[in-house]
């Protein structure tokens, strides 16, 4: 077994704390990273508090992980030693479903494996995510970091990058189309520079005026305070594709209004309670109320491509690790410009 610390919760009311555990062996088909960064994603914090009520504890978070490899198993050809490489929300699939083979892992039939709260197939037991020194993961879930960018600011594109990239290009966000974005955070902030990188005709929407010189530095070409109504009614029907980032209760049928016919609104936040949707929304312009879940592995790789060539990072917080309650605190007032990232140098050696 290889030894690990890491930081993690033993129970839903525990503080997330320095913690030792085990990983499996390396298998032939395996790949160990040496972890640099984790990124802070809203999901870890649901997790480690049982927010989900499904937590298998203890529960090591983090999906957003970036370092350098530091052993292949001999069945490893994608990877060497010593390369940047990169996990994100997911370590397994079935890999033989009509979506795995589509390169669609997010949509595995039988469910993909998740970095943490998963089950690790070789032993059992939870897998555990990046707040941690190293991670094993079969080399079909590792993404290679292109050279050049910054490791810890590529750190959240493996969760929040990918969350609203596939959604922008399944829906054809490019040149001539408006695009709006709903909510700058970590998934917003992320979903603005992309879409204005693809070419869109880029609004922000957000609720806080105080965000406007930022969303508009980051590649908003128009920013609407969503809670002025003649600002969203200007906006008039004119929206190709909308992507929605707000994981709190907020009304639908502002937005879908915004959206020309057969337009769509695709939900990437997900708030706790249903939303409620006046149906004339969706039927008086033959509109579509959608979803997107994370990306599968080939477009995660196409996303971090086109993030380099680009030159898209996330903006990004440094902490420690021993900071991370503060900063789960400080993320539930939306206080972080964007995205926390966990500097692993930081990491006790033992626990
Ligand atoms: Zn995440
Ligand atoms: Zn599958």
């Amino acid at each position: 077994m290889l030894e690990c610390v890491g930081y993690g919760a033993t129970a839903a009311s525990t503080p997330v704390a320095p913690f030792s555990f085990n990983r499996r062996d390396p298998g032939p088909d395996d790949v160990v990273i040496k972890i640099a960064y984790c990124g802070v994603c809203h999901s870890d914090l649901h997790q480690v508090r049982n927010e989900w009520r499904n937590t298998v504890y203890p529960c090591v978070p983090g999906h957003e992980i970036v370092g350098h490899i530091v052993a292949v198993g001999k069945n490893v050809t994608k990877f060497h030693e010593g390369e940047a490489a990169g996990v994100g929300c997911m370590v397994g699939s079935c890999r033989t479903c009509a979506a795995c083979k589509e390169g669609l892992e997010n949509y595995c039939e039988v469910g993909f494996n998740a970095t943490y709260n998963g089950v690790d197939p070789i032993i059992g037991g939870p897998t555990f995510g990046g707040y941690s020194d190293s991670i094993v993961v079969d080399q079909h879930f590792v993404l290679k970091i292109p050279e050049g960018m910054d490791l810890a600011a590529t750190a959240p594109l493996l969760c929040a990058g990918i969350t609203t990239y596939s959604p922008l290009k399944h829906w054809g966000a490019g040149p001539g189309k408006k695009v709006g974005i709903v909510g700058l955070g970590g998934l917003g902030h992320m979903g603005l520079k992309i879409a204005h990188a693809m070419g869109a005709h880029t609004v922000l929407f957000t609720t806080s005026a105080g965000k406007t010189e930022d969303a508009k530095k980051l590649g908003a070409d128009e920013v609407v305070i969503s809670k002025d109504p003649a600002a969203m009614a200007a906006q008039g029907e004119t929206f190709d594709f909308i992507l929605d980032t707000v994981a709190a209760d907020h009304p639908i049928d502002a937005y879908l209004g915004l959206l020309k016919r057969d337009g769509t609104l695709c939900q990437v936040g997900a708030p706790e309670n249903p939303l409620s949707i006046a149906v004339f929304s969706v039927i008086w312009r033959r509109r579509s109320f959608a979803g997107s879940l994370i990306g599968g592995i080939p477009e995660t790789q196409e996303m971090l491509d086109f993030c380099a060539k680009h030159g898209l990072v996330a903006d990004i917080e440094m902490i420690a690790m021993d900071k991370i309650e503060d900063a789960y605190a400080r993320m539930l007032k939306s206080d972080v410009k964007y995205r926390f990232v966990i500097d692993m140098a930081t990491l006790p050696k033992a626990a």
